[in-house]
C-alpha cells in the first residue's frame, strides 16, 4: 500500500506540458491561463480625474477661478491651467497641462463662467498615470480565471488569452449489476451513479467530459471499451471492479492492453484499491466502485491529476474550526478523509456507514484528514476542512 501523500507527490509531479490554445477573452472564464503575461499599458495610460469637478493649480489657493475650458471623459484638454484658471472636468477626463488639484463639483458654485470654492477641498483627486499598473510588469501568472481576472485582461486590450487545452475525460462504470437510471431494476440490481457523479465532478473542473456507460464484468467486453476509451481520451475514469474480487478485472485488463500501472492500493480510507496508470499520453484512474470512495478519490487524487494536466497546482480551499464531538477510530493505519457539515465554525462529522452510503454525501461540505496513527481527535480540537 503506497502512502497517500506519496502517490499526491506523483500526480502532482508529473512531467506534463499541456497544449495551449488562444481563445477569446470573453470565453475564457474557467480556463487555465497558459502563460504569465506582462503589463502592455500603464494603467491608468494618462492621469485623470477621480471626481466631476474643477481642474485647477493647488498653490493658486483662491476662491474664485475663471473656467477656460470644459474636459469630458475621451477628450484631450486643449488648454494649459494657468493662475487663476480652471478647466471644468469629468470623471475620467485627462488632466489639463498645469493643474494638479480636482475641486469636487459639490464643493463648488459656478456662475457665469465662474468658479467659486465654497467648501476646502482636501484631496487631489487624480489617479496618476501608471499608478495602478507599470508597463512591463507582471500582470498575471497562469491560474483558473475568474471574472475580474477577464476584466483585467480586457482593461489591458488583451483580445484572446493562451491557455491550457481541455483535457478530455472518459468515464466508465464497470460492472453486471449496474443499469442507467430510468431503466426497471431487476433484482439483483442497482443503478449506475458513479456515471453521472464523476462527469459532474469532472464537469465542475471544467473539463469535457464523455460518459461511455456501464460494462458488465466481462474482461473481453472490458477490454474493448477501454481500449477505445484510452485512444479517444486524455484521461479515463474506471468505477469498480479494481479490488480483489474474482470479477475485478481491471487491473489485468490495463496491463493487458499495454498499460503500465503507476499505483495500485493506497493507505487511504476509503478508497484503498484505487489504481492509476498510464498508456502512451493516456492516463486511467481505476477508482473502487462504492460511491463515497470514488467521490472521495476524485475530490482527492483525481482533482490534482486533472490540475497538472492543465499546468496549475490544485490548492484546495480550507477553512478551519472546532471539532464539535470526538472522533474515535479502531484502524488507524490509513490515513482518512471523513465528510463533515459544518455549523458555524463547529465541525460536524457525518454518520456514515461505510463507502456505500452515499446518501450520506447530501450533508457534506468539506472533508478532514484524520492522520495515519491517529486514532481519537477530541471534541474541540481545532481542524482545518478542506470544502467541497
Ligand atoms: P466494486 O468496486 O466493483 O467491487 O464495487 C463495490 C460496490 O460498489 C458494489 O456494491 C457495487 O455494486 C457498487 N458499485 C459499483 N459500481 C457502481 C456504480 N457505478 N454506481 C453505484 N454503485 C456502484
Ligand atoms: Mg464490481
Amino acid at each position: 500500500m503506497l502512502d497517500p501523500d506519496a502517490a499526491l507527490k506523483i500526480l502532482e509531479d508529473f512531467e506534463f506540458t499541456p497544449r495551449v490554445e488562444v481563445v477569446p477573452t470573453g470565453e475564457a472564464l474557467g480556463r487555465v491561463l497558459a502563460e504569465a503575461l506582462r503589463v502592455r499599458v500603464d494603467s491608468p495610460p494618462f492621469s485623470k480625474a477621480a471626481m466631476d469637478g474643477y481642474a485647477l493649480r493647488s498653490a493658486d489657493g483662491g476662491d474664485r477661478y475663471r473656467i477656460i475650458e470644459m474636459i469630458a471623459a475621451g477628450d484631450v484638454p486643449e488648454q494649459g491651467i494657468a493662475s487663476g484658471q480652471c478647466s471644468k472636468i469629468m470623471t475620467g477626463a485627462m488632466i489639463p497641462e498645469g493643474a494638479d488639484k480636482i475641486v469636487r463639483v459639490e464643493f463648488t458654485r459656478e456662475a457665469e463662467g465662474w468658479m467659486t470654492v465654497t467648501e476646502p477641498e482636501p484631496y487631489a483627486n487624480i489617479i496618476e498615470r501608471g499608478e495602478n499598473l507599470r508597463a512591463g510588469e507582471a500582470l498575471l501568472d497562469p491560474k483558473v480565471l475568474r471574472a475580474q481576472d477577464l476584466g483585467v485582461l480586457a482593461s489591458q486590450g488583451y483580445a484572446t488569452v493562451p491557455v491550457s487545452a481541455v483535457p478530455l475525460v472518459g468515464v466508465i462504470t464497470t460492472g453486471s449489476e449496474l443499469r442507467p437510471p430510468g431503466e426497471q431494476l431487476a433484482s439483483g440490481q442497482i443503478y449506475d451513479s458513479n456515471g453521472v457523479q464523476l462527469c459532474a465532478q469532472a464537469q465542475a473542473m471544467q473539463v469535457r467530459r464523455r460518459n461511455y456507460g456501464a460494462v458488465p464484468d466481462d474482461p473481453k467486453r472490458l477490454a474493448a471499451a477501454v481500449d477505445r476509451a484510452l485512444r479517444e481520451c486524455d484521461l479515463l475514469l474506471l468505477s469498480g471492479g479494481v479490488s480483489m474480487g474474482d470479477l475485478d478485472f481491471v487491473p489485468d485488463v490495463l496491463k493487458d492492453l499495454g498499460a503500465q500501472i503507476v499505483f495500485h492500493k493506497l493507505a487511504v480510507k476509503p478508497g484503498k484499491p484505487t489504481l492509476f496508470a498510464r498508456r502512451d499520453n493516456s492516463f486511467v484512474f481505476g477508482l473502487p466502485g462504492n460511491p463515497v470512495s470514488t467521490f472521495i478519490i476524485f475530490e482527492v487524487f483525481v482533482k490534482a491529476f486533472l490540475c497538472r494536466c492543465m499546468g496549475i497546482t490544485s490548492e484546495p480551499r480550507v477553512v478551519s474550526g472546532t471539532l464539535a464531538e470526538t472522533i474515535k477510530r479502531r484502524d488507524a493505519k490509513r490515513l482518512e478523509y471523513r465528510p463533515v457539515r459544518l455549523e458555524g465554525r463547529q465541525v460536524v462529522a457525518l454518520s456514515y456507514h461505510g463507502s456505500s452510503h452515499l446518501s450520506a454525501l447530501r450533508e457534506a461540505e468539506g472533508l478532514i484528514r484524520i492522520e495515519i496513527g491517529t486514532d481519537r481527535i477530541e471534541e474541540g480540537s481545532e481542524l482545518d476542512v478542506r470544502l467541497l
